[in-house]
């Protein structure tokens, strides 16, 4: 079936899919219906009210496992500036389409999809791709844990992740371990701190110990080095009391080969008895070896599309993707992160996605199918 993979991108757009909460049902349903007439194998599934993933398959032939293509289909919130556009309506202008979620990552859904519904018929006999569109990546990659721990994802030789990157191919990015630090004291009034105990002083005793903290790992060849960052510090509700509970929001970066377990242990030793660590988001890094000959197929085929030369050196994106939970999910395939979305407008105000980006990347994944699938 011909789909129009920009006409795609601002039906996609138009849902509205801000998460929280998410409500990603109808633009998920809006997909099955399009990728199921053109013959592959759909399956949705609901993890919350309004929530769906979806997976879409179609060849599966001989023993080769087929090609994932991923992409999720929430977006993060409006920010508070106003847009300059209808931020659901998808306008393109100068060639810019605009709408919340068209960089990261509606677009790239839809170049996806649209590759694969043109060349289904191609695919059928073949080993075949499998599409994995979630919801609930933004907070932490919900959805795909969903699809994980439901044991549904199958198998799956290689993944292309279409998060933004203007159509460079990436081979890695750090993990985020996101930690909510918990400190308890006994309240007192104002005027009588000795009754209580503060536990806003416990909070400044463990701020120090964390800008303090030190990983003590190599720094990865191309991802660098581990970070902590303290984004949030909350403590006491009234200035005329001795405050009971505190809580510092940490939010940890890693590198391959450190484990978050580890670091959490580590941070256990080094903040005492005083302070609790509850996880908000864990999801590891991703790195595939640029040598792979699978990476390196991709990287001529960029080439071959956008004219753009790699570069030197392999590259790698600054955020998280569903490919933390997917990649290990899937055995550890090679993975790749390419989309036609511009990261640098991810997230933002005025948010827009380059039509002809969308059109390279539909030609890409076209390719990167066929070459996979031997058509
Ligand atoms: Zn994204």
């Amino acid at each position: 079936m011909s789909i129009d993979p920009v006409e795609l991108s601002r039906e996609l757009v138009a849902f509205n899919t801000i998460n929280p909460p998410g409500r990603e049902l109808a633009c998920i349903k809006h997909l099955e219906n399009i990728l199921a007439a053109s013959g592959l194998a759909t399956s949705v599934h609901e993890f919350a009210e309004d929530r769906a993933n979806l997976i879409a398959r179609i060849g599966g032939a001989g023993d080769k496992p087929p090609l994932c293509f991923t992409g999720h289909v929430d977006t993060v919130p409006l920010s508070n500036a106003p847009w300059n556009f209808d931020p659901f309506a998808g306008d393109i202008v100068d060639g810019k389409l605009y709408g919340r979620g068209t960089s990261d990552m509606k677009c790239g859904v839809a170049a996806f999809v649209a590759a694969i519904c043109r060349m289904a018929a191609q695919l059928r006999e073949t080993s075949g791709v499998v599409l994995v569109i979630t919801a609930g990546e933004e907070i932490g990659c919900e959805g795909a844990y969903r699809l994980a721990r439901a044991g549904v994802l199958g198998h799956a030789g290689a993944i292309v992740v279409a998060e933004p990157t203007s159509n460079r191919a990436l081979v890695g990015h750090k993990g985020a371990l996101w930690l909510r630090a918990i400190m308890t004291g006994v309240t007192a009034h104002g005027s009588m701190p000795h009754l209580g105990v503060s536990a806003a002083y416990k909070a400044a005793r463990a701020l120090t110990i964390l800008e303090k903290f030190q990983f003590n790992v190599a720094p990865h060849q191309h991802l660098g080095s581990p970070t902590l960052n303290v984004g949030t510090v909350h403590a006491g509700l009234n200035v005329n009391s001795v405050p009971d509970r505190a809580e510092i929001g940490i939010d940890i970066r890693s590198i391959p080969g450190l484990e978050h377990s580890r670091i959490s242990e580590h941070l256990r030793a080094e903040l005492g008895d005083d302070v609790s660590l509850e996880p908000i988001v864990d999801v590891g890094s991703v790195w595939t070896d640029p040598h792979h000959p699978w990476i390196r197929q991709v990287l001529e085929v960029v080439q071959v599309i956008t004219g753009e030369d790699a570069g030197s050196g392999p590259q790698t994106a600054p955020y998280f993707t569903d490919a933390s939970v997917l990649t290990p999910a899937f055995g550890h395939p090679p993975t790749i992160i390419l989309g036609p979305g511009e990261a640098a407008k991810a997230h933002q105000t005025d948010e827009y996605c380059s039509v002809e980006r969308i059109e390279q990347a539909t030609s890409i994944y076209s390719r990167l199918a066929a070459r996979w699938c031997g058509v």
